[in-house]
């Protein structure tokens, strides 16, 4: 697992779910975490897709990558409707959302991207000896250079979770999450964590407590926004999230609506977590279009080589979720105190 030249000394990989013709942003992409990161920590990317690689692809990302590069292929039984789903409802439905003008409301492939970076991305082969990932997607930008490994600070920290960016879900797209939610932990309260991070779902609720085996209230809509993550890939193997993935797939909502994978994992994080295990980058410069967020504290910028302007950053944007992850977290606004690494 540890390849010949891997610095980092985690148990860790870069991973991009990403198609072919995505290739130039994939590189794009790549650049700057090399540049910024990897280069001195060597990790190994692994990139997934539903059809199979070319060569050019294969070729172009491996010179780019500064350590080892894989390549899996989705198994098909992964990438498409499940049995059980009615096919004449996800057609009627689709049509309703997209005459809403839902964002990729006619998309199939979308709801498949969905439900596998949901359910399945972290059973794929290539990340069996992997206890972390770190989600890269083609075109987003980073604007600081990283000197310290956040994979490290993860284990080192007992995080299991990070983010950068929260924000609202359109309520479209997601109608019967939240009761789908509110019946599996009805049916499976053991799974919720005491001091979980319930209040930065409901407004004017209150966080769970122990012996508490419902969650209640109405959903604020706020979840961490997925196309950045690092986080242990054993929280989505564990028996919790397990349980959890089997309960929405069944119930359809990838097909029937368009759940994203952004509030399944954020809910599942907050419920079946204690909220001191997600962490906030808030030394990282990220741009995923349309939000980019510029790290607040000096430090990042005196360190960081950060080319971003502090002024201009989603965190207290009307439409960002991070003052209300502030205040469940208990920090003060801005970048968390600095990792020292060990
Ligand atoms: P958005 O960020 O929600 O606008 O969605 P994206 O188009 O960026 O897709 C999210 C991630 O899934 C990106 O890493 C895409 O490259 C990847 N992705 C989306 N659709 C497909 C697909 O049909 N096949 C593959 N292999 N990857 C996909
Ligand atoms: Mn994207």
């Amino acid at each position: 697992m540890f390849t010949p030249g891997q610095i980092g000394k985690e148990k860790a990989s870069l991973v991009m779910l990403v198609r072919n013709r995505e290739l130039t942003d994939a590189l794009r992409s790549m650049r700057m975490i090399e540049d910024r990161f990897n280069r001195k920590y060597r990790y190994p990317w692994t990139f997934l897709n539903d059809e199979p690689f070319t060569e050019e692809f294969i070729n172009f990302t491996t010179g780019m990558a500064s350590g080892k590069t894989q390549y899996g292929l989705i198994g098909i039984e992964q990438w498409s409707m499940p049995e059980h789903i009615d096919l004449q409802k996800v057609q009627a439905n689709m049509e309703t959302m997209v005459a809403k003008n839902v964002i990729y409301a006619g998309s199939m492939s979308y709801r498949h991207m969905c439900r596998y970076n949901s359910g399945f991305f972290y059973r794929h082969e290539l990340l069996a000896n992997y206890d972390y990932y770190w989600r890269v997607e083609p075109a987003v930008e980073y604007y600081c250079d990283i000197n310290y490994d956040p994979f490290e600070l993860m284990r080192t920290n007992d995080k299991l979770y990070g983010f950068v960016m929260a924000m609202y879900e359109y309520d479209v797209t997601i109608k019967t999450l939240w009761d789908e939610t509110k019946s599996f932990i009805k049916s499976h309260p053991q799974y919720l964590a005491p001091d979980n991070a319930l209040d930065f779902f409901v407004d004017g609720g209150r966080a769970s407590r122990r012996g508490d085996t419902e969650i209640k209230g109405t959903y604020n809509l706020c979840h961490f926004w997925s196309n950045f993550e690092i986080a242990n890939l054993n929280l989505w193997r564990s028996q919790a999230y397990s349980e959890y993935f089997a309960h929405l797939d069944k119930a359809g909502g990838f097909y029937y609506e368009r759940w994203g994978d952004a509030p399944i994992h954020s809910l599942a994080a907050g419920l079946f977590l204690p909220k001191s295990k997600i962490h906030h980058f808030g030394d990282i410069g990220y741009r995923h279009a349309p939000y980019s967020r510029c790290p607040q504290d000096i430090d990042s910028h005196m360190t960081g080589r950060c080319l971003c302007n502090r002024a201009e950053h989603f965190d207290d944007d009307g439409y960002s979720c991070l003052p209300r992850w502030w205040k469940v977290a208990g920090m003060s606004i801005g970048a968390g105190p600095r990792y020292i690494p060990h």
